[in-house]
């Protein structure tokens, strides 16, 4: 498989990276196949979830030589992960959850103290994952993260500038959600939109051998074809205005007067993918759509202008459909 240069770092990730979110409900068995199948084919970067460390951590061990590992999380949790997965540093750590601009700023102070455990020899590289696009810029200008974890994927049409930007100032790009938490079945034009953009791998939470041997196999074919074309407008029609990017604008900085968790109740078809199809979203959760005004808050901040209370009650009953027989 290709590799792509990480920014201006030394690392070279391979085009397809396998993302670990399914670790957290293969058992022990199944991860380690998925994970021997993706190195011996070429894959070299794993993201990998704290919690799995029981399930992976032999399989680490065993390729550690081939492969980069990154993982998420904030300074108080990186000696403990180290310790879960029974390595001795990271390739990647990336700050998560940095969806706004306090959040944001956070970051870039607690970055001091990520130094501190990089000269440790705790990991190699800092980064900063965000789900929020208008983050972007401002995380290039600060120069203070090597790499960025975004998520890019063909239902939105993505502005190459940023990234080229980023490029230019050496932060290498991890392209996350490049099949929108699964709700892209047509992998191939999907994984294509992705890899024909500036960035240096796309990160996928694969289940399956079977998906892996897909994901793999489009890079046979890596050219954007008309009916990708066709896919890319079709998907934006049916999905641009109700799929939740994630992007936390809903909640941040003025959270629902209400106290509904309106992102998490917007993402409630992905994180019912993410947990293999278990009800993991609590009842109070799932019912505090009930103490909804219609004020219209939360939509007059979502830039993507999702009708988010017409969306709030269908992804509730879409999500205990889904969720249903397990
Ligand atoms: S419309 Fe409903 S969910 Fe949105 S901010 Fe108002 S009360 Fe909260
Ligand atoms: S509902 Fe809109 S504003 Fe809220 S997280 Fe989703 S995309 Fe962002």
């Amino acid at each position: 498989m290709e590799t792509r240069r990480l920014g201006r770092t030394d690392i070279k990730v391979s085009e397809i990276s396998l993302g670990g979110v399914a670790f957290t409900w293969l058992g022990k068995k199944r991860s380690e196949q998925l994970i021997d199948f993706c190195v011996e084919n070429g894959i070299n970067y794993i993201d990998i979830y704290s919690g799995t460390g029981e399930k992976i951590r032999d399989s680490l061990k065993k390729h550690r030589q081939k492969i980069f590992i990154s993982t998420r999380g904030n300074s108080k949790t990186i000696d403990s992960t180290l310790q879960e997965f029974g390595l001795d540093y990271f390739d990647i750590f990336l700050l998560s959850m940095i969806d706004s601009r306090e959040q944001l700023e956070k970051a870039i102070k607690e970055a001091e103290t990520l130094e501190k455990f990089r000269k440790q020899g705790k990991f190699r590289i800092s980064g900063i994952c965000t789900h929020n696009p208008s983050l972007y810029s401002e995380i290039i200008k600060s120069r203070v993260f090597r790499v960025m974890m975004v998520p890019v994927n063909c239902i939105d049409v993505i502005d190459r500038k940023i990234f080229e930007d980023a490029k230019h100032n050496g932060i290498g790009i991890i392209a996350m959600k490049p099949l929108a938490g699964g709700n892209l079945r047509k992998y191939d034009s999907a994984i294509r939109y992705v890899l024909n953009l500036p960035v240096s791998t796309a990160l996928i939470g694969m289940a399956r051998i079977k998906e892996a041997k897909q994901d793999i196999s489009v890079l046979k074919n890596p050219i954007i074809t008309n009916q990708d074309n066709v896919f890319y407008r079709k998907i934006r029609r049916q999905l641009g205005k109700v799929f939740c990017r994630y992007c936390g604008h809903c909640i941040f900085p003025d959270p629902c007067p209400e106290g509904i968790p309106v992102r998490t109740i917007m993402m409630l078809e992905t994180l019912a993918f993410q947990a293999n199809f278990k009800r993991k979203v609590s009842e109070k959760i799932l019912k505090s759509i009930e103490n909804c005004t219609r004020c219209g808050l939360c939509e007059t901040r979502c830039p993507y202008k999702l009708p988010i209370r017409k969306l709030l009650p269908v992804k509730v009953k879409k999500y205990l459909k889904m969720t249903e027989q397990k």
